[in-house]
């Protein structure tokens, strides 16, 4: 077997959707699953991602931006939805690590100073034993040459919120209680990283959090979103 293809060897891995074989080179996915990623089709809100039916803000942000820009790929379905819970659930960190290659060039057109993954909760990171929002970041930030500027370790999400001293809507929705800093942050524009979003409040509150522990503005990239009516 010659190097070349003991090393093709080494580094093939199964599709993180089907499990089919698939060459290294960063994919995560086989082409059959590649083609059944489902891109959002816009327009969407340019600060919150939203979709909206035409212009460029939504009403919401227009009023209250709780972000500078925020972008999801794909749609939470098919092998976007295979691909994020078999890694998940099957922990795989390789498949975050590929996310993280993948995305960096949509990175690359945000601009900001520092980057970091939503926090997960102690229980979920003795469970994993690993954040797959940090591994995702810290590879973006290795792409990007700017290693340097990855988050590491700042924040974690609580297991559940404190009850106490809340109005009955905070109880309903996240707020930035819901996460415990652990090390100051720099001052800056700070880009969240996350897999999907699903209804958005756990992004909001992070963001509150990252403010309230002196970032300038926060903006988001995740690799896909559900879509809902509210
Ligand atoms: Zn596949
Ligand atoms: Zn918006």
């Amino acid at each position: 077997m010659k190097f070349l293809s003991i090393l093709e060897y080494l580094y093939t891995k199964a599709c993180a959707s089907c499990s089919k074989p698939v060459q290294s080179h960063g994919a995560f996915l086989c082409p059959d699953c590649y083609l059944k990623l489902n891109p959002r089709m816009g327009p969407f809100c340019i600060r919150c991602g939203e979709k909206i039916p035409r212009g460029e803000i939504c009403g919401s942000c227009l009023t209250k931006p709780q972000f500078y820009t925020g972008i999801s790929i794909f749609e939470y379905e098919g092998s976007a939805r295979k691909l994020i819970t078999s890694g998940k659930y099957g922990l795989k960190r390789w498949v975050f690590s590929s996310m993280g290659d993948f995305l960096a060039d949509i990175a690359s057109i945000i601009e900001w100073d520092y980057i970091i993954g939503v926090p997960v909760t102690d229980v979920a990171w003795r469970k994993r034993g690993f954040s797959h929002t940090d591994i995702v970041a810290k590879r973006i930030a290795a792409n990007l040459q700017r290693r340097n500027r990855f988050l590491d370790d700042c924040f974690r999400k609580r297991d559940s919120q404190p009850q106490a001293g809340l109005t009955k809507s905070e109880r309903l929705s996240l707020t930035s209680a819901a996460f415990i800093q652990r090390k100051s942050i720099p001052q800056g524009r700070i880009l969240i990283i996350d897999d999907v979003i699903t209804t958005g409040t756990t992004l909001r509150a992070f963001s509150k959090a990252l403010k309230k522990a002196g970032a300038q503005d926060t903006a988001f990239l995740t690799f896909a979103k559900t879509e809902h009516t509210n």
